[in-house]
């Protein structure tokens, strides 16, 4: 530590900046991505523990950039966020979803996915008239309100303000509410109390180190208490080991999610699933 000479800082702001340039560069490039179709979404299926079946599929966004490739989300929804842009990308992200759901509805029918999760940031949630918004969407897509589940943060739900409003204008809706990544932001479970969600996420990390007795299994185990007791589903994500699913499974959870059961899907990759009539 006594060795920081002006070099390191120098170093280090010279990074800082090469930062702050790639983010804003990519900014501009997001806009027009958006512009020119470079998005589409991928869906992960969230599985009923006993069975396999499929409950619902997550829709998740990638960026494939002409030059860079295919970009993560955890990189570029960050930025759209910032930049403001996350409100029309998701506007976007919400039409696309319904419609796919609606369609595999359609042609599928029972065999269908039963419903769509989307994320929605702390950012979309605070936009006046974002209720609205995803009430023409379903409208337009001819998609039943209870056929969606929207997943916020716990922390974009923390910020309070106009966002519980919000949430409970889509809730009497007809639209399902999961807390996401719960365990990890400013988890209070007063939340539980004026948030109106039906379902938890168990976030990843807590699936991770499950096995064993660990903390995180005592936790786990509390929180399917008091799901239960509060009639709340909880969906446990990030499942990649045989061995995770066999313990989130004895503690109770009835929704299971992650690699162990499939990764996320082209709409094309789901079909197939879809026509060979096997969903797990
Ligand atoms: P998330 O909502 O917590 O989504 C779960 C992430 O974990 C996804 O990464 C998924 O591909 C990945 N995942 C699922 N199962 C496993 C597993 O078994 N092992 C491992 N290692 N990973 C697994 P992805 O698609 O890269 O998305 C990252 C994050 O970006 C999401 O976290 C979410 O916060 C955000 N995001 C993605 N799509 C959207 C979107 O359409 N809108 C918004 N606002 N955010 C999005
Ligand atoms: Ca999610
Ligand atoms: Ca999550
Ligand atoms: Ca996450």
């Amino acid at each position: 530590a006594k060795e920081r000479g002006k070099g390191r800082y120098a170093v280090y702001d010279a990074e800082l900046e090469q930062h702050h340039a790639l983010d804003a560069q990519l900014g501009a490039e997001l806009r027009q991505a958006l512009d020119a179709g470079g998005f589409s979404l991928v869906y992960q299926p969230i599985v009923h523990a006993p069975d396999g079946e499929w409950a619902s599929l997550e829709t998740l966004v990638r960026w494939h950039h002409p030059e860079r490739g295919t970009i993560p989300p955890d990189t570029f929804i960050r930025i759209a966020e910032r930049t403001g842009l996350i409100v029309p990308l998701g506007d976007w992200i919400m039409r696309t979803a319904c419609r796919q759901a609606a369609d595999w509805l359609d042609r599928f029918g029972d065999a269908a996915p039963p419903a769509v999760a989307v994320n929605v940031s702390a950012r979309q949630l605070r936009e006046p008239g974002f209720a609205v918004d995803v009430a023409q969407a379903l409208h337009a897509a001819g998609l039943a309100p209870d056929r969606l589940t929207v997943e916020v943060t716990e922390t974009a739900v923390f910020e309070g303000g106009s966002t519980l409003d919000t949430l409970h204008a889509l809730a009497d809706l007809g639209v399902g509410i999961a807390l996401d990544d719960f365990g990890t932001g400013h988890s209070s479970l007063g939340l539980l109390r004026t948030c109106p969600a039906q379902t938890l996420k168990l976030d990843k990390s807590f699936v991770d180190s499950i096995c064993g007795g660990s903390q995180e299994s005592v936790i786990a185990a509390a929180l399917i208490q008091i799901t239960d007791g509060l009639h709340l589903d909880a969906v446990a994500e990030g499942v990649e080991t045989a061995e995770q699913a066999a313990a989130l499974r004895r503690l109770g959870y009835r929704y299971l999610q992650g690699y162990l059961f499939a990764r996320p899907m082209t709409p094309d990759l789901v079909e197939a699933r879809l026509h060979a009539g096997h969903r797990q």
